[in-house]
């Protein structure tokens, strides 16, 4: 028998679907695939730890959801706003610093956000700095 009520599931729900990424890797994870984007590794155990990394070209693609990392499409609560805006804020500062970290260390660094994993600009970022665009992706990108 299910005795949890419906609120109380849509909240369990939200919080495992956070949990697993799925609004920010799992789509460009897919997408990849699809273009025939072989060759990364998840979670590279680098500075940032990207979420694609392709260690031999040093490459790193992190993909940021839009309200944890200060994206424009989102908004800030209406309530605690300070709170909110000071964390998004060390968000945004760790961002910064991770990036040049690995700029230093000599790799490319992009940083895609959850509201545009699913643009064909976004692949094109992607399939271009690896440099080595494939008949699939070239068919992608005209
Ligand atoms: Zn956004």
């Amino acid at each position: 028998m299910d005795h949890v009520t419906k609120a109380v599931r849509s909240k369990i729900m939200a919080a495992v679907r956070s949990r697993g990424n799925t609004t920010t890797e799992l789509p460009l994870g897919r997408l990849l695939w699809a273009a025939g984007v072989r060759g990364y590794r998840k979670h590279w155990p680098v500075t940032g730890k990207p979420d694609f990394a392709w260690p031999g070209r040093k490459l790193a693609v992190f993909v940021d959801g839009c309200f944890w990392h200060g994206c424009s499409c989102k908004y800030l609560p209406r309530t605690n706003t300070e709170f909110w805006r000071q964390k998004i804020e060390t968000n945004k500062h760790r961002d910064k610093r991770v990036a040049q970290s690995l700029r230093r260390d000599g790799w490319t660094v992009l940083r895609i956000k959850e509201c545009a994993v699913r643009k064909p600009a976004t692949l094109a970022r992607i399939v271009r700095a690896l440099g080595f665009p494939n008949e699939v992706t070239q068919a992608m990108l005209r």
